[in-house]
């Protein structure tokens, strides 16, 4: 039986969102976060942006071209990594521990044991909502159903600061019309692909019933892709995620370009990604790869070993930032760009190594030991490796 309630938080406009709050004549202005050069993309804009026609991944010259009054900014991506921490520490602490980061600025919350405090699932929605606000200035958009897939597309049919609930009854009426592309999983590419056989929007891909192309088509994510068109996902939050042996995060490139700038950009955005998984792991690496691509077909990869085990944002951004450079050539343009974490430790497990291997460290409480610990080692190196994404769980 399938009756597990999930969110699904979306912060809205999230980078032009904290930029207002930092400098709140920014508001009513249309503004757009992303790199200032010719072939740079919108990474995100803000609502104002919108009403231009303006949409992350745009290139910045055509954003201009909607608007050219338009104020563009770099972004601080240490700023919004900071903003995303205190938040999703607040939900946890407020509300529920049951929660998956799944970017820096959404998750998944499984509300089964905690609804019944409340009056329904639309009052604790806007509970959560009304607390983001009160404490961080922030808007966010709530998707509800009873999986996280249903709950992520239901998100979406209602920004910003929008409440939708996806139920058994009515998802075939909430998803079925909308076309492939916006199909979550679904990028660009396999769009394509699915077009091609004639499945143009979520119900073609539900009722496709010629499943061995489908395979062939999709190799063996087909069976997830068309379960979830029915409405069939995991349901599971996963709060302790298990031991990945890697972890990664890539984008495909809306154009290819070949501007270093924009590249960079896009960088930032993987390695505050990565990081954040990292963190959501209790892990750090001791391998930071960066993954590329020039066209559809030819993968690269070109990694570089550390010698002490990071998570931050700033040290994997400082390494593949450095693999980019190395590899960088004005000739070749970029299709793909991604960022990987291998080697990994868990950051309990390094931090008693280093406590029996180094200078025995005192610990004031048990309770805040390892951010003792980390804090310790932090401060030993000089600079900020390791950090930990979420408040630690007492035992
Ligand atoms: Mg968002």
């Amino acid at each position: 039986m399938n009756n597990k309630i999930i969110f699904h938080l979306d912060l809205d406009a999230f980078f032009a969102a904290v930029e207002e709050i930092k400098k709140p004549s920014y508001k009513n202005k249309p503004l757009i976060i992303g790199g200032r050069t010719h072939n740079s993309v919108v990474s995100t804009c803000n609502y104002v942006a919108r009403k231009y026609g303006i949409k992350s991944a745009m290139p910045i010259f055509q954003a201009k071209i909607l608007c050219p009054q338009a104020i563009i900014l770099n972004g601080d991506y240490g700023l919004y990594n900071s903003y995303s921490k205190k938040i999703f520490t607040f939900i946890k602490e407020k509300f529920t521990n049951v929660c998956e980061q799944h970017s820096i600025d959404e998750c998944f919350l499984d509300v089964t044991n905690i609804v019944k405090r409340y009056k329904n699932v639309l009052t604790l929605a806007k509970t959560i909502q009304k607390a983001i606000f009160n404490n961080f200035k922030l808007t966010v958009s709530i998707g509800i159903s009873y999986n996280k897939f249903l709950a992520k597309m239901a998100t979406d049919l209602n920004k910003p600061n929008g409440i939708t609930l996806v139920s058994k009854n009515n998802f075939k009426d909430k998803i079925w019309q909308l076309p492939i592309e916006k199909m979550y999983f679904i990028g660009k590419t396999t769009a394509k692909i699915l077009q091609k056989i004639g499945i143009k929007i979520i119900k073609d891909l539900a009722q496709f019933n010629n499943l061995k192309l489908l395979e062939h088509k999709l190799g063996s994510h087909w069976y997830f892709i068309h379960q979830n068109a029915n409405g069939i996902g995991s349901d599971f939050v996963n709060l302790q995620l298990s031991n990945p042996k890697s972890l990664s995060v890539s984008y495909t490139l809306l154009n290819k370009t070949n501007d270093l700038n924009e590249l960079e950009n896009w960088l930032k955005i993987l390695c505050l990604e990565l990081s954040e998984k990292l963190k959501s792991h209790r892990m750090c690496c001791l391998n930071v790869s960066l993954k590329f691509k020039y066209s559809i077909d030819k993968f690269y990869s070109k990694n570089i070993k550390l010698s002490e085990p990071i998570n931050s944002y700033e040290e994997i951004y400082k390494n593949a930032s450095m693999l980019l450079n190395r590899i960088f050539n004005y000739q070749k343009s970029f299709r793909l760009l991604g960022v990987g974490a291998s080697d990994l430790i868990k950051i309990d497990t390094f931090c008693q190594q280093l406590t029996i291997f180094s200078q025995p460290i005192k610990i004031v409480k048990k309770d805040h030991s390892i951010q003792n610990i980390i804090a310790k080692i932090n401060d030993k190196l000089g600079r900020n490796v390791i950090s930990i994404g979420t408040k630690l769980i007492k035992d």
